[in-house]
């Protein structure tokens, strides 16, 4: 790979950008996200697994802008409602419907579920797109249980009912320093930080 200054990170979303910064600080790169590349697209993301839906967004905006580009895709996957919502996280009851919402319909569809079979995990795939084709992806997941009500105000999403077993608290209840170092996203973002170091030592 030739040396590069900088990669982009194709989300729109502040607080992912935040995270993916503090955990890429050490590699030497200037992160970018769209908005400072001055691109936004509507991406049509209808893959069939989350490491597809990662490559479609990575290889579309390298495509537009002919920067190294990393994208994600991630969802929470209950095992008793057969991994829903799944690759449809985002879109579970309507993108505009708030997160209260959500996480009360999955704790009333759960009402019957004893705490064993309440499992679920946080998914993550990180694709990383070349100019020159490559494509590389990693992935992490954090497996927990569904909670009985909502709890913690960090985090987003489906964090209030995602109860990590281990730490007996709801990922909305950790820091954000600490959600970072157990979590899906960052465990996927660690493996791609080695990769682009592997190939940025080759080069
Ligand atoms: P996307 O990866 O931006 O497409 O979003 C996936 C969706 O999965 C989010 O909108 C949330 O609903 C859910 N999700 C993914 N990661 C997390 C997390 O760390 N906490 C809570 N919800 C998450």
């Amino acid at each position: 790979m030739k040396k590069v200054n900088r990669i982009l990170f194709a989300t729109g979303n502040q607080g992912k950008m935040k995270e993916v910064r503090e955990i890429l600080a050490d590699l030497g790169v200037e992160v970018i996200s769209m908005r400072e590349a001055g691109v936004s697209a509507e991406i049509v993301e209808d893959g069939e697994t989350f490491e597809e839906n990662a490559v479609i967004k990575a290889r579309t905006i390298m495509e537009l802008t002919g920067e190294v580009t990393l994208a994600d895709d991630s969802g929470l996957e209950i095992d008793a409602l057969g991994g829903e919502p799944g690759l449809y996280s985002a879109r579970y009851m309507g993108e505009d419907t708030s997160y209260h919402i959500k996480n009360n319909d999955l704790i009333r569809r759960l009402s019957q579920v004893p705490r064993q079979q309440r499992t679920a995990r946080f998914v993550c795939s990180i694709a990383a797109a070349f100019p020159d084709g490559e494509i590389i992806t990693t992935d992490g997941v954090i497996e927990g249980l569904i909670g009985y009500e909502e709890a913690g105000e960090n985090g987003f999403g489906y964090d209030p009912i995602f109860v990590v077993p281990q730490l007996g608290c709801t990922t909305a209840q950790l820091s954000d320093e600490q959600k970072n170092e157990i979590s899906h996203r960052g465990k996927a973002l660690r493996k791609m930080k080695e990769e682009l170091r592997k190939r940025m030592e080759l080069s």
